[in-house]
């Protein structure tokens, strides 16, 4: 227990998101998450500034997966804490260490994962389809024809990607996943949720092949 909190306040982002903390409420006042889940920013920030172990490890047991990350606190707090931040760091660390409620809440994210991961691009609202995500359940087919309509309706774009986010050179995405693999986001992966990371890696092992097949024709040509 000890050992996580000190890895949380040992990461390099921690004293930028955290000053001191007066415990006005602001931040829980316009958070969005702690008016509809039993959560608040205000009492994650104090838990760590009090230096509370044993309740910032219970916290992470569920309640800082209620974080939406918009960063609304961030930018309201007097004293230029970033609640927001803090959660973004005590998330990674839970990742890292395997926590179990990191595996369930990202475990509906699988799909997601995969494809973003094996094509190296990002995933636009057609994909949210009942083809691309058999195994989401069976509410999918009810929502996916008022989505398409919703999509449609709204003003801000959200159709642009449809064409682009199906396209990628195979060069970038053998460079994103070299990038995944360095910075760890692989490793990540594996620790989550290992059937998926085998996948992925089959995947990417293939890919590579194909970019060596490739850059050889380039060089006989
Ligand atoms: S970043 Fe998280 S804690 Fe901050 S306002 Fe948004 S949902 Fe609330
Ligand atoms: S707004 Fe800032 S100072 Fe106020 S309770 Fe939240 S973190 Fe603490």
């Amino acid at each position: 227990m000890q050992d996580i909190f000190n890895e949380i306040t040992q990461d390099f982002r921690y004293d930028h998101e955290l000053n001191g903390c007066l415990n006005c409420g602001i931040c829980t006042a316009t958070c969005p998450s702690a008016h509809f889940y039993d959560y608040s920013p205000r009492e994650i920030v104090q838990l760590l500034w009090t230096e509370n172990v044993e309740q910032v490890y219970n916290a992470m047991q569920e309640k800082i997966w209620a974080c939406a990350q918009c960063m609304t606190c961030a930018a309201r707090c007097p004293f230029r804490n970033s609640p927001g931040g803090l959660v973004m760091i005590m998330r990674e660390v839970a990742i890292k260490h395997g926590f179990e409620s990191a595996k369930q809440v990202l475990r509906p994210f699988g799909r997601v994962m995969l494809k973003l991961i094996t094509t190296g691009n990002q995933l636009s609202p057609d994909m949210i389809q009942p083809d691309a995500f058999p195994d989401w359940g069976p509410n999918i087919q009810k929502v996916e024809g008022d989505l398409q309509t919703l999509r449609n309706a709204i003003p801000v774009k959200t159709l642009q990607t449809v064409e682009t986010a199906w396209e990628v050179s195979l060069k970038t995405s053998v460079e994103m996943y070299t990038i995944w693999e360095m910075t760890g986001v692989l490793s990540s992966l594996e620790t989550m949720d290992e059937n998926l990371y085998d996948v992925i890696e089959d995947f990417i092992d293939e890919k590579r092949e194909d970019y060596e097949d490739w850059l050889e024709e380039q060089e006989e040509d």
